[in-house]
């Protein structure tokens, strides 16, 4: 199997659908979000600049995101094909991610371009709630995505918590550095002949299938 890229606005869906490819293609999930929000928890100065400036709305440096992406891609679960999610943010890091792609002797994969309306991806992110125990993903402002029991996971059991960047104010400022940053990769790998584009407003059930068609294009 290829990679899959997934580039989105925040709360678009990306983590969703990134969940679902990887249960039913079985191969790894890596968001860059989650690889930076472990190394945000280490005591050092290191986990201190990852979380002042994930708390803040921007973009953590491009050479800490490379060297952490390296270290995932080159573990043996990601050489039948990955989920990429939260990853190429800005052109910069596309150009590293292609030569690092030649370094590992890596085909690049189908790009997909999840598009959701700001409206509705703010409400995601303001009601977003989610389980550290098994990572499931719920919603107290959309109801068919709040859990059954107030604050507390269906799957688990666990307490629900809410990511310490999903908050109007954060939302904001992601979301233009969204548009500065990472609207722009859509143009650079359109013009590389890679880009698919999926609506993801409406169901994730909808969304996935969209998804799937492209990527099992010419298997049938
Ligand atoms: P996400 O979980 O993808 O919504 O990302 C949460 C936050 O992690 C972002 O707002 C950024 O601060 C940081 N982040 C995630 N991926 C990247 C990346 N590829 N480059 C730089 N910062 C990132």
């Amino acid at each position: 199997m290829q990679d899959i890229i997934l580039i989105a606005p925040p709360a678009a869906g990306k983590g969703t659908q990134a969940k679902l490819l990887s249960s039913k293609y079985q191969i790894p999930h890596i968001s860059t979000g989650d690889l930076l929000r472990s190394a945000a928890n280490a005591q050092s100065e290191l986990g201190d600049i990852i979380r002042k400036t994930m708390e803040s709305g921007g973009l953590v440096t491009d050479d800490i995101v490379l060297k952490l992406l390296e270290e995932r891609l080159t573990k043996d679960d990601c050489q039948n094909g990955c989920i990429l999610d939260g990853f190429p943010r800005n052109i910069a890091q596309a150009e590293s991610y292609l030569k690092l792609l030649e370094k590992l002797n890596r085909p690049l994969g189908d790009i997909i371009y999840l598009d959701a309306n700001k409206e509705i991806t703010k409400k995601r992110i303001i009601g977003r709630l989610s389980c550290p125990t098994c990572g499931a993903v719920y919603n107290d402002q959309i109801d068919d995505n709040k859990p059954k029991k107030f604050g507390t996971c269906d799957i688990c059991n666990g307490p629900l918590s809410k990511r310490a960047d999903d908050n109007e104010e954060t939302f904001e400022k992601r979301y233009k550095t969204y548009m500065e940053e990472t609207y722009p990769l859509l143009n650079y790998f359109a013009n590389k002949g890679h880009l698919f584009t999926v609506g993801s407003g409406i169901s994730k059930e909808r969304t996935f299938n969209e998804i799937e068609k492209i990527i099992n294009r010419g298997r049938i």
